[in-house]
């Protein structure tokens, strides 16, 4: 079997971004692949969290996961700090990249322009993203296109360094959405969505309460003109309702233009909220239910321990074919 490895960090509580970019693919792949997701929280840890706030988060994300459809009997799932390869194997991922490399990263321009100190971990957070991947012999990373230099530099590692050491790293392709890869801000569409936006107009957490999606989806910035289609470069508010739209109800794009031609954005926005609280009601329910359950901690055991088995092996291999070992 192919094997699918993929990962969100409990920055925040995971937005219909992070849904429609990433988890989606998460439950469609647990199938036919053997899929490992990880609750990532040592990439958390590169900006300023408060550590009660951050152990909640991510309890609360690996129940979303659950509540979003991943199956823990058909997929891993753990928290990243309790498997200590990921560090073990970031440490040589770091030595064998280069700083230039790191500082290209737009992520990394991104996320340091907005702190007034910049850690190191921010630098080298694609080396530990990188040891994420390559440890679970993953195929395939369903991920947002904001992930994709990261997963070209995860690509250029393992060439590297199979060549550098005649080593057997597996390469790793991303899959990314077509539509949907990259869901914009609400209060601001030529910004991506983010769980860790300080305001929070701009994107819908999964936990959001029904009232509170109506009224972010009423809010949202769109235009003058009043038309409801698709046109990314002059109605980029619009067109990532329709996005949003399209994957909340299965329809597509030119469909949903078709619906609505005659229709203005105020009553597209209450069909679109409609649809959005239709998906996410199940899911909070679920939430819940996970969240005081003790399944929950089971769940994250049994994941933790298939994934040191399996991590364990790789960092072995790793260190064997560069001689770190005797
Ligand atoms: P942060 O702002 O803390 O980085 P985030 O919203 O970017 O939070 P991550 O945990 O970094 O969330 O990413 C989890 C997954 O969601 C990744 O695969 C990422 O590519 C994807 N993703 C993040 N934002 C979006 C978005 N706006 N549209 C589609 N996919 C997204
Ligand atoms: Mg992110």
């Amino acid at each position: 079997k192919k094997k699918v490895f993929s990962g969100a960090q409990p920055s925040g509580m995971l937005t219909i971004g992070n849904y429609i970019g990433a988890i989606k693919n998460f439950v469609a792949l647990q199938d036919e692949y053997d899929a490992t997701y990880c609750i990532v929280n040592q990439h958390a840890i590169t900006v300023p969290q408060d550590p009660e706030e951050l152990k909640m988060r991510t309890r609360g994300l690996a129940a979303l996961y659950v509540a979003c459809g991943v199956d823990p009997n058909k997929s891993t799932i753990f928290v990243q700090s309790e498997v200590p390869a990921h560090a073990q194997a970031a440490w040589i991922v770091q030595c064998n990249t280069y700083i230039g490399e790191l500082e290209r990263m737009t992520q990394y321009k991104d996320k340091s322009a907005k702190q007034d100190a910049v850690s190191a971990g921010l630098l080298t957070y694609p080396p530990l993203m990188v040891a994420d991947i390559i440890l679970y012999d993953a195929d395939l990373v369903p991920v947002g296109e904001d992930q994709k230099q990261h997963l070209e530099l995860t690509r250029d590692f393992v060439q590297r360094f199979n060549n550098r050491y005649h080593a057997d790293l597996v390469m790793p392709e991303p899959l990314i959405p077509k539509a949907g890869g990259r869901i914009m801000s609400l209060q601001d569409p030529t910004k991506k969505m983010s769980k860790s936006d300080t305001n929070q107009k701009g994107f819908i957490s999964m936990l959001d309460e029904p009232k509170q999606i109506r009224k972010k989806i009423k809010s949202a910035k769109t235009d003058s003109s009043g038309v409801i289609e698709f046109d990314q470069e002059n109605k980029p508010g619009i067109s990532n309702l329709l996005t949003i739209f399209a994957n909340f109800s299965g329809k597509s794009i030119p469909q949903l233009e078709e619906e609505f031609a005659d229709s203005g954005y105020g009553d597209f926005k209450e069909r679109l909220a409609d649809a959005v609280i239709a998906v996410l009601e199940p899911i909070q329910e679920r939430y819940y239910k996970l969240m005081a359950s003790e399944e929950l901690d089971y769940i994250l055991d049994q994941g933790a321990k298939r994934a040191n088995d399996y991590a364990n092996g790789t960092l072995k291999r790793m260190e064997n074919a560069i001689g770190l070992n005797r």
